[in-house]
C-alpha cells in the first residue's frame, strides 16, 4: 500500500510525525488502533460518561468577543432543545500578527447566531456537576457533515506524537479508509472466518476506527486480535517444525561420571529434580536435537539438573558450555560446578570478559582441543575464537536475560546442538500453552527440602536498619541492595558508593563491603569470597547480586527504592537469602511510592509462587520484556493483549494447529494470502522461519 503522503492533508512534514508512530504506509494506518473511545453521543450536560467530560450540542444565542490587553476572549453561549445552556470560553495570546491575523477570526465567523454546533470540552469548575462553563477542545459546526466524524458517536483517541491532534488524525483516517479500504484483502482463510463468526477485515478495519455501536466494536476487535495471535501462533509453529532434523550424534548412559558425582553431591536429587533429569536424558538420547527451556523457581535448584545433564555429554566424549548473564553468577557456577566434581577426572574452566590474556589463550587452546569438557562463562563465549573441538550441549542461565540473536550465536557454534535454557521467571502458563505448546518445557515444582518461607515486608529504612542488627547479632549475614539506576552500572555504583560511608557508621563495628559491576573481576571474586566465608557481614551491592548467588548463611536483604524493580526481579533478588534452615527476611524500602507501586510491592509481599509472580508482572510490563525479545519485535501486538485476551488466544492456537496440520507450508491457494503476511511479519525478525 502507498505511503501515507498520499493521503489528504497530508503533506512530507506530517508524514515524517506518522513516521515517529512507525506509520509508514496506508496499511500502517489503518493498523494504527485507537488506544481509547470516547462515548460522544448527545447528552444533557449533566449526564456525561466521564466526569468531567462535556459533550454538547447547542443553538448559539449569543457571542462576545473581549480584547483585553494580553489576551483575546471569545465566549459563546449555546442552548439546546430542552433549555439547557452553555458558556463556552476560548483564550488566544495577543501576538504581533494580531493586526494582520485574527487567532479568533474563524470562531467570530462560524458562531453566528441562530447556528447549531457541537463542542466537547471540559468543566471549568470541576467540582461542579451544575456549572455550566467549559473549556473547549473541539468543536464543529452541526451542518458540517465531516462533523460525524468526530462527535455523535463513539469517538476513537489515538496516542500521538507532538504536532499532531486527534481532529486530524481521524481526519486521516477517514480519508484512508474511504480511498483505501477496498484495496484490503481478507488474508484469513474463509473457513475459519465461518468457524469463528468473525468479521471481515475491511468491516473490521472500518468498525474498530469509526465503531457504529460497542457490539460492533466489541466484533471488530475480537476479529483484528484473533488475527494477530493465529499469524503468531502460525510463526511459532512454522519455525517449531521446521526445526525437526535429525542429529548425527548419540548418546549413551555409561554413568562413569553420573555416578562418582551423584555420590558426592552430599543430598538426594528432589523428586521434581529426577522427573526433569529424566526428561532432558530422553530428549538428549533421542535422535532430534533437543531445545528445552526448564524452569524452576528460584533456588529450586537447576543448576545441579544442568551440571547432571553435562556430566552426560563428558561421558560421551562431548563438551558443553553453560553461559550466565552476569561475571558474578558465571564464577559463582564455576565455584559451585568445581566444588561438586571435585575428584572426578573432567576439566572445567572460567571464561569471562576479565580472563587474564595468558590464561585465555590457554583455554581456548583447551576447547579447540578438546581438552576441556565444561566451560562456563558469560557473552565472552560468543566471540569468534571461541572454538570447540565436540561441543554438544549447550546451556543458557538465565535464558530471558539474553537477546534472541545471542541465544542464536552460541547455538551456532556447532551443528545440532542441544539446547537447555534456564530460567526462574517462568513462562506465564496462558503463553506457554499457546506458543510454547510444542516446545519442551521442564518443570521444577518444589524446592530442596528444609527451606523456610522468606517473610518479605514493606518497611522504612530505619525499621529495616533495627531489623538487620538484629540478624547480625544472632551470627547472620545480609544484603543491602541499590537499584539499577538508568541501565547503567556506573551510576548504580555511584548510588552505593554515596550512602556506604553512611552505613559503616549505622553498622559498626560490623564489616561491610561493596559490590558492583563497575569493579574488576578480580575484586568481584575477592568480595564474594570473602562474602562467603563469613569475613564479611553486610554485602551492599546493585543488582549485579540478583541471579544465583549462593550463601546459606544470609537471612535478610533490604532493598532500596524496592519499587524501581520489577517484580520478576525482586523475587529474584529475594532468592539470595532463605538458602539455609534459618527463617530469612527481604525487606522493601520504597523511595517513592505510588499507588501501582505500592500495589506491586504487596503482590511481592504476598506471593511466594514465581509462577504467579510471572504472571502478574507479564500483565504490568508485557510478554516482551518477559521474554527478553522485547527489542527484537517478536511481540509486538497492536490489537491482542496475551494476558487478557486468553480466550481468543486458546481459539487461534487451536486453529493454527488444524491449518498446520491441514497444511504444513501453507501452499494451498486458500492460504496464499495468509502465507504472504506471515513472511511479511516474520521473515526478517525471525531469520529461521523459512517458507520458501
Ligand atoms: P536455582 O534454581 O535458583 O539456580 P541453584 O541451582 O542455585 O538454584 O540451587 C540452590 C541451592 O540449592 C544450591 O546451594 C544447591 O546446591 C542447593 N540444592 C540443589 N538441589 C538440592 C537438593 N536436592 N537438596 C538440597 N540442596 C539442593
Ligand atoms: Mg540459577
Amino acid at each position: 500500500m502507498p505511503s501515507v503522503q498520499f493521503i489528504k492533508g497530508i503533506g512530507p512534514k506530517k508524514a515524517e510525525l506518522f513516521e515517529r508512530l512507525g506509520v509508514k504506509t496506508v496499511s500502517d494506518l489503518l493498523r494504527y488502533y485507537p488506544r481509547a473511545y470516547q462515548d460522544r453521543r448527545p447528552d444533557s450536560l449533566t449526564q456525561f460518561g466521564s466526569v468531567n467530560q462535556v459533550v454538547f450540542l447547542g443553538r448559539v444565542t449569543y457571542t462576545q468577543y473581549i480584547p483585553a490587553r494580553s489576551v483575546l476572549i471569545f465566549k459563546a453561549f449555546l442552548e439546546n432543545d430542552e433549555k439547557k445552556t452553555v458558556e463556552c470560553t476560548w483564550f488566544k495570546k495577543r501576538s504581533f500578527y494580531a493586526r494582520r491575523f485574527d487567532p479568533l477570526g474563524n470562531l467570530k465567523k462560524e458562531f453566528k447566531a441562530g447556528a447549531w454546533v457541537w463542542v466537547v470540552g471540559r468543566r471549568e469548575d470541576k467540582e461542579s456537576f451544575v456549572s455550566n462553563k467549559i473549556s473547549v477542545d473541539e468543536y464543529y459546526l452541526a451542518d458540517d457533515p465531516a462533523a460525524l466524524l468526530h462527535v455523535n458517536r463513539l469517538t476513537p483517541l489515538y496516542s500521538l506524537t507532538e504536532g499532531l491532534n486527534n481532529k486530524m488524525f481521524r481526519a486521516s483516517v477517514a480519508a484512508a479508509l474511504d480511498k483505501y479500504l477496498s484495496e484490503e484483502p481478507e488474508i484469513l482463510p474463509e473457513k475459519l472466518i465461518k468457524k469463528r463468526s468473525l468479521l471481515s477485515a475491511r468491516q473490521a478495519l472500518k468498525a474498530v476506527h469509526f465503531p457504529s455501536n460497542t457490539e460492533e466494536l466489541s466484533d471488530a476487535q475480537r476479529r483484528l486480535i484473533y488475527e494477530e495471535f493465529l499469524l503468531l501462533a502460525a510463526a511459532w509453529g512454522v519455525k517449531k517444525r521446521q526445526n525437526i532434523v535429525k542429529k548425527e550424534h548419540s548418546y549413551k548412559v555409561t554413568r562413569a561420571l553420573l555416578t562418582p558425582f551423584r555420590e558426592r553431591l552430599g543430598f538426594d536429587f528432589t523428586p521434581s529434580q529426577k522427573k526433569v533429569i529424566n526428561e532432558i536424558f530422553a530428549s538428549l538420547t533421542s535422535a532430534a536435537p533437543m531445545t528445552r527451556l526448564l524452569q524452576g523457581d528460584v533456588g529450586s535448584g537447576k543448576t545441579i539438573v544442568a551440571l547432571s545433564a553435562m556430566l552426560l555429554a563428558a561421558e560421551n566424549n562431548y563438551q558443553s558450555a553453560l553461559m550466565a548473564p552476569t561475571e558474578v553468577l558465571a564464577a559463582q557456577h564455576f565455584i559451585t560446578v568445581t566444588k561438586f566434581l571435585n575428584g572426578l577426572k573432567i576439566n572445567v574452566s572460567l571464561l569471562t570478559s576479565s580472563t587474564p590474556k595468558k590464561e585465555r589463550e590457554k583455554i581456548l587452546k583447551n576447547l579447540a582441543d578438546g581438552e576441556t569438557q565444561i566451560v562456563i562463562g558469560t557473552h565472552s563465549l560468543l566471540e569468534d575464537n571461541v572454538k570447540f573441538k565436540a561441543l554438544k550441549f549447550i546451556v543458557i542461565d538465565e535464558q530471558h536475560r539474553f537477546g534472541v540473536e545471542q541465544r542464536a550465536k552460541l547455538r551456532e557454534k556447532a551443528a545440532h546442538i542441544d539446547q537447555l535454557s534456564m530460567t526462574a521467571t517462568p513462562i506465564p502458563r496462558t503463553l506457554a500453552l499457546a506458543f510454547y505448546g510444542d516446545l519442551d518445557v521442564s518443570t521444577i515444582t518444589e524446592l530442596p527440602p528444609g527451606r523456610k518461607q522468606i517473610t518479605t515486608l514493606n518497611v522504612s529504612e530505619a525499621q529495616a536498619h533495627e531489623k538487620i542488627l538484629e540478624e547480625l547479632k544472632k551470627g547472620r549475614q545480609a544484603y543491602i541492595v541499590y537499584p539499577l539506576i538508568e541501565e547503567s552500572e556506573k551510576l548504580s555504583a555511584k548510588a552505593v558508593k554515596e550512602d556506604f560511608e553512611k552505613l559503616q557508621k549505622v553498622f559498626a563495628p560490623y564489616s561491610l563491603a561493596m559490590l558492583h559491576g563497575a569493579m574488576k573481576q578480580k575484586e568481584k571474586e575477592s568480595v564474594m569470597s570473602a562474602f562467603s566465608a563469613g569475613k564479611i557481614n553486610i554485602l551492599v551491592a546493585t543488582p549485579v547480586i540478583e541471579v544465583g548467588i549462593d550463601v546459606k548463611n544470609a537471612t535478610v536483604m533490604m532493598v532500596n527504592s524496592a519499587e524501581r524493580f520489577g517484580l520478576a526481579s525482586l523475587h529474584q533478588l529475594r532468592g539470595r537469602v532463605g538458602r539455609g534452615s534459618e527463617e530469612s527476611f527481604c525487606l522493601l524500602v520504597p523511595g517513592r511510592e505510588t499507588s501501582l507501586s505500592k500495589e506491586r510491592l504487596d503482590i511481592i509481599c504476598e506471593t511466594s509462587d514465581g509462577f504467579k509472580i510471572g504472571e502478574k508482572d507479564m500483565e504490568l510490563r508485557g510478554p516482551g520484556e518477559i521474554l527478553g525479545t522485547r527489542q527484537h519485535g517478536e511481540f509486538e501486538l497492536r490489537a491482542g493483549d496475551i494476558t487478557k485476551d486468553v480466550k481468543v488466544l486458546n481459539a487461534a492456537s487451536e486453529d493454527r494447529d488444524e491449518l498446520l496440520a491441514d497444511d504444513p507450508k501453507l501452499l494451498k491457494p486458500e492460504h496464499k494470502l495468509f502465507r504472504d503476511r506471515l513472511v511479511e511479519l516474520y521473515q526478517n525478525h525471525w531469520h529461521l522461519i523459512d517458507l520458501s
